[in-house]
């Protein structure tokens, strides 16, 4: 059981120079049997075995990562949180997760750094103008709160924008979600990590799940390279490579995998103190707490496994932020890398049961999990213990590609896709 984090437990670790910490979650071994398994150990799979035991009292239930926890996309994310999504099955899936955001680091006792900092869409058009209307009032109608804005209040909020009506991109004005902002993501990995390790959850890392274990015609179990376990329950969170392990299981799923990147600049003083998107670009930018420029870019053009991210995206996505931000022109850039994301036609996700008996499902978030991982944990969670759908994830099944109801969030996931 990891000590409490407190400004107590702080200042008496100063006594004995900080070396009481026990470290944050166990290691564990593979053991033969679980009520729950969890392939992948990104935000979804941590946050879901969190949640089995926290909300469900399941607490026999390994989450097995081929790598190291947090090491897919939710440690290569920008960061980002919003719930402004267009139609109310989103409005509501996004928005529960935003509020768990909001009592995240009190819940896990861990500072997950949340700062609501605020989403500022920009207009470069009238028809983005009218596309930005038409979503802040859908958000609005669907209870979240969006404010319309002027040039010159996008100006107040992010004074570095070229506002020149002859600039490359002009911004003619925009909206606002202020609720929206970053939190850091390896703290969510870890603080999930910690909590569900401290109800009894076996984190297991470089385990890679190389099959299923199927027995008239259910999952029973997983083959990994450690070994196999059985499990009354198997659940997928593996982003990028859901598709890989659904070939494994013996179904197909809707989904094409593509690489995501984002880049760095050197530290530098406060300069932004919001995200600033452009839907148009696809380019979006933000300062983090060290002081880097955070750019992050739209998905590359074509499906692919290798986590590079291609050069002529990079180059377009600087030539958009620069043509935002000139002064940026004189910052160094310091990193950039790519994770393999889960892209769905619709840009919706997919939570619950898969065809194959006992097997379960958290994917399709592409672009934009990292925001949504307390709501997919909550909910596969919830499928899994209880084998109901969560009301929130009802809209979200796999039988949606047969029914045809699809739920098309590609305008407002924020990227080009
Ligand atoms: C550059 C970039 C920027 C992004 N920016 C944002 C943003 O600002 N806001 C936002 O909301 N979202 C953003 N996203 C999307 C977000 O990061 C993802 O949707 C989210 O992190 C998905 O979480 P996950 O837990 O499902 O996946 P992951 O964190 O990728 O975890 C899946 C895990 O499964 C493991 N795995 C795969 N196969 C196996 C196997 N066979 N056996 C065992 N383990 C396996 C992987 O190693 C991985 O650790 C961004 C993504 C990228 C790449």
């Amino acid at each position: 059981m990891p000590s409490s984090y407190s400004a107590w437990s702080l200042l008496r670790g100063a006594l004995s120079g900080q070396r009481h910490w026990p470290p944050a979650w166990a290691d564990a071994t593979l053991k033969p049997r679980y009520d729950v398994i969890i392939v992948g150990g990104g935000g979804h799979g941590l946050a879901t075995a969190y949640y089995l035991a926290k909300n469900h009292g399941v607490s026999r239930v390994a989450v097995i990562e081929r790598g190291w926890i947090g090491g897919g996309n939710t440690g290569r994310n920008t960061t980002i949180v919003r719930s402004n999504y267009l139609y109310p099955e989103s409005a509501r899936l996004y928005d529960f997760s935003l509020q768990l955001y909001e009592g995240l680091s009190q819940a896990l006792n861990f500072n997950i750094m949340l700062s609501q900092r605020g989403l500022v869409l920009l207009a470069h058009s009238r028809h983005d103008l009218d596309a930005m209307s038409r979503w802040a009032n859908a958000m609005r109608m669907n209870g979240i709160a969006a404010e319309p804005l002027t040039r010159e209040q996008v100006g107040e909020l992010a004074p570095a924008l070229d506002l020149s009506p002859t600039a490359r991109l002009p911004v003619l004005g925009g909206f606002c979600q202020r609720r929206a902002g970053s939190a850091r993501h390896d703290a969510v990995a870890w603080g999930y990590a910690r909590a569900a390790s401290a109800l009894g959850v076996d984190i297991i890392q470089n385990c890679e799940v190389v099959d299923f274990i199927r027995e008239s015609g259910k999952v029973v179990g997983v083959m990994t390279r450690q070994g196999s376990a059985r499990a009354d329950r198997v659940g997928i969170a593996a982003a990028g490579h859901s598709s890989v392990l659904a070939k494994l299981a013996g179904f197909r799923l809707p989904v094409t995998s593509y690489a995501l990147q984002a880049m760095v600049s050197e530290p530098v003083k406060p300069v932004l103190d919001t995200v600033v998107l452009s839907p148009g670009t696809g380019a979006y930018v933000s300062q983090s707490d060290k002081g880097e420029i955070v750019i992050g870019a739209m998905l590359d053009l074509f499906p692919s496994y290798a986590q590079r991210g291609s050069f002529a995206v990079a180059q377009a996505i600087i030539a958009a932020t620069l043509a935002m931000f000139p002064s940026f022109s004189r910052l160094n850039m310091l990193r950039q890398w790519a994770g393999i994301v889960d892209v769905v036609h619709d840009s919706s996700p997919i939570i619950g049961p898969t065809p194959i008996d006992n097997l379960f499902i958290n994917c399709g978030w592409g672009t934009g999990g990292f925001k949504a991982i307390p709501v997919g944990g909550w909910t596969l969670a919830h499928v899994l213990a209880t084998g109901r759908n969560h009301p929130l994830a009802e809209p979200f099944q796999l039988e949606r590609f047969v029914t045809g109801r699809l739920i098309d969030e590609a305008a407002a996931s924020g990227i080009a896709h």
